[in-house]
């Protein structure tokens, strides 16, 4: 049993997870080149050459880095080097991510205000502005962009103004929107934000992606935690050399040279737009065979899709039927919404060719569901 469900993860055709995410094939061929003095002149002059590209994707004038590790890590990153002890934070928690950074602040003992709505829902600027208004002196606000476990996008936009008009610092997780979803850094007053190679970037999991504002530069001089590995100054001293602190990870930061490639040439603006119009074309599609999407009407996220199942249909037996039946991979809920929804990943490299192929699966299985939930 466990065995035959390895042979099927092995041969997925159609992988639909909300990251990793499908490799193109640029992207794997780039992993091929051999290794280099990362430290070299060369080198330091691919790493110059692919931050200040990342930096125009993030739309800033500010900072990028790339470090050594994934998604997880940005939420330290954005604690040690924006904070002191007892530093005041508002946490907007409104799915399984927001809850995931909520456990890692508490560990650090920040003092912490959680703002949490019903899962599914988006935050409106004004309930943000109420809460600042309402609990001074709060030092920074911490976001999750792209909610990956609800398909709920914030609207990043609204809420960056009433923050920065507050004199609050913004710390973004971007982990599944950044490269996907709009994004205008410098233009929203985003002062830290962060997200992961394997979801709209189109590259293996193992890099954190961080881009810095200039008022984050003022509360990273003051942070007060103790850091190493993930202090921004460290970072930031190494790649006006074109270097990283420790060793580069060459294949990968290969990859994230393809991929921003990728994205280039089609233009960013293009990328967006796509990943919009594939949305809502899947959402459609899948509300017409009678799944509900679970985000709220408006924030429907680009980059993944929470369906629920009609009812009496279980949403994890859809999963696993989907990638038995059809070979394709897309995930269940996480957290508390485990067994409620299934997500399906549409970010990166991704066409409508793909997820007709899903919608396709899905009819069939709907309408075979008869005869499997008797068995
Ligand atoms: N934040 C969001 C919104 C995510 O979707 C994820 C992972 O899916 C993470 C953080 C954690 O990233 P990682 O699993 O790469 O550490």
């Amino acid at each position: 049993m466990a065995q035959e469900r390895a042979d099927r993860e092995r041969t997925i055709r159609n992988l639909r997870i909300a990251g990793p995410t499908p490799l193109p094939p640029a992207v794997l061929a780039a992993m091929q080149r051999p290794m280099v003095p990362h430290r070299g002149v060369w080198f330091r002059g691919f790493v110059k050459a692919l931050l200040g590209r990342l930096r125009v994707l993030h739309r800033t004038d500010g900072e990028v880095f790339v470090l050594p590790g994934t998604g997880s890590a940005g939420w330290e990153i954005a604690i040690v080097n924006l904070l002191v002890p007892g530093d005041r934070i508002l946490l907007l928690v409104n799915g399984d991510f927001g809850e995931r950074w909520w456990r890692v602040a508490e560990r650090y003992g920040v003092e912490l205000i959680v703002r949490q709505i019903p899962y599914g829902r988006a935050f409106r600027a004004e309930q943000v502005a109420r809460w600042l208004e309402e609990c001074r002196g709060v030092r920074a606000v911490f976001i999750v962009y792209n909610e990956t476990s609800t398909g709920v996008t914030n609207p990043l936009p609204e809420i960056s103004a009433v923050v920065r008009s507050a004199g609050a610092l913004l710390a973004v997780d971007g982990v599944s929107a950044v490269g996907g979803l709009p994004l205008e850094m410098d233009a929203w007053g985003i002062d830290l934000i962060f997200s992961g190679s394997q979801k709209a970037w189109m590259c293996p999991p193992g890099l954190v992606i961080v881009g810095v504002g200039p008022r984050a530069w003022e509360a990273v001089e003051r942070a007060g935690f103790p850091r190493a590995f993930w202090d921004l100054r460290e970072y930031r001293t190494a790649a006006r050399s074109g270097d990283l602190p420790s060793t580069a990870p060459i294949s990968l930061l290969y990859a994230l040279d393809a991929a921003v490639g990728l994205i280039e040439a089609e233009r960013l603006e293009n990328v967006w737009r796509r990943h919009q119009e594939l949305a809502a074309w899947f959402r459609m599609a899948a509300q017409e065979l009678g799944l509900r999407c679970f985000a709220e009407p408006g924030y429907e996220s680009a980059t993944v899709t929470a369906l629920e199942p009609p009812p009496g249909i279980g949403a994890d037996e859809l999963v696993t039927r989907l990638e038995e039946q059809h070979g394709i991979a897309v995930n269940g809920g996480q957290g508390r919404l485990k067994g409620k929804i299934i997500r399906v990943g549409h970010m990166g490299w991704v066409q409508r060719s793909d997820l007709e192929e899903v919608v396709q699966a899905l009819a069939r299985e709907l309408q075979a569901s008869v005869s499997w939930r008797c068995l």
